[in-house]
């Protein structure tokens, strides 16, 4: 319940800023309305679990037996030995729990400008990132781009989208290239209904991801674009966990949303305060507690939901 009202209170504080002329935050508020639906959804998913169990524990059948398992030893007692994922919210999971994953999960390679989603279209799988990220991208008519939202190893993606079972409207593609580790959506769908420490865990990062698109739209509509960057910068590393990030001015003005030129002047900023070292297609942070000093207070805000996701 409380993620279902906080997730309201976002979505009218979002709605509230975005009331006037920004083409793309009719969009976003959109957006927030599929997140609003789909937290209500797993809410109520929640007490039917909860109703059912109540009823009779003899509904929650033992998973059949699959190719993937009979091939996988390291399902059942092995895999108290298995290696821990990369990726936080597995590594967060009871080993009882994610024993129930891991005989699903396959390797996944992200590769740079890879769509995993277009709007419209269904996904069947998710994907939790060990390595890279994924970015949430909504496109206006006119074809501008605005990043409103980035999943890295503290995530998943694509589980609003395979929980409720109907297409979002946002772009899911892969802006820092990695690894992931892929989960069919059945399997996705059938774990979280069981309750447990995995749907808190996924029903906290899809908050994030809804707290995430809301602050979005504050951000490109109040906030500097030197503010914008260094918050952006710091997010990206928050989940890359590399110094070193492989980004083009033109890239980094579609996801903030605003003017290459913009762009150019804000790094060159950062670069001057010896902040950031950039080169042509790349950036390398040098100080980060100073870009903590520069960046808007939504990094603050959007930080801490990475916090609760992997906490
Ligand atoms: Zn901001």
């Amino acid at each position: 319940m409380r993620n279902h009202l906080s997730a309201k209170l976002t979505f009218v504080a979002a709605k509230s800023l975005c009331a006037t002329n920004d083409k793309v935050s009719a969009t976003i508020i959109n957006f927030c309305i599929v997140k609003l639906f789909l937290l209500r959804c797993a809410f109520a998913a929640s007490c039917t679990n909860t109703l059912e169990n109540a009823m009779s524990s003899s509904h929650i059948q033992p998973r059949a037996t699959t190719n993937h398992q009979t091939n996988h030893p390291q399902n059942g007692n092995h895999s108290h030995s298995a290696p821990r994922p990369t990726n936080e919210l597995l590594a967060s999971l009871p080993q009882s729990e994610y024993s129930l994953l891991q005989p699903h999960l396959r390797p996944f390679d992200m590769k740079l400008g890879h769509v995993l989603h277009h709007p419209g279209e269904h996904l069947n799988h998710v994907y939790f990132v060990a390595n890279g990220m994924f970015s949430l991208v909504l496109t206006s008519k006119q074809g501008i781009e605005v990043e409103v939202g980035m999943i890295g190893r503290e995530g998943v993606a694509g589980a609003s989208a395979v929980l409720t079972g109907t297409p979002t409207m946002s772009i899911i593609m892969v802006q820092i290239h990695g690894s992931a580790l892929v989960l069919p959506g059945e399997v996705f769908r059938q774990e979280f209904k069981k309750g447990g420490v995995f749907q808190d865990k996924v029903l906290s990062h899809i908050q994030g991801i809804s707290t995430m698109n809301a602050q979005a739209a504050l951000c490109n509509r109040l906030h500097l674009v030197e503010q914008r960057l260094a918050r952006w910068l710091l997010l990206v590393h928050d989940r890359v966990g590399d110094n070193y990030l492989e980004l083009t001015q033109e890239f980094i003005a579609g996801m903030l949303g605003t003017r290459r030129a913009g762009v150019t002047e804000a790094a060159c900023g950062l670069r001057d305060a010896g902040l950031i070292e950039y080169t042509r297609g790349s950036i390398e942070i040098l100080d980060r507690a100073g870009l903590e000093k520069i960046a808007c207070e939504c990094y603050e805000i959007m930080g801490n939901q990475f916090s609760y996701a992997v906490s």
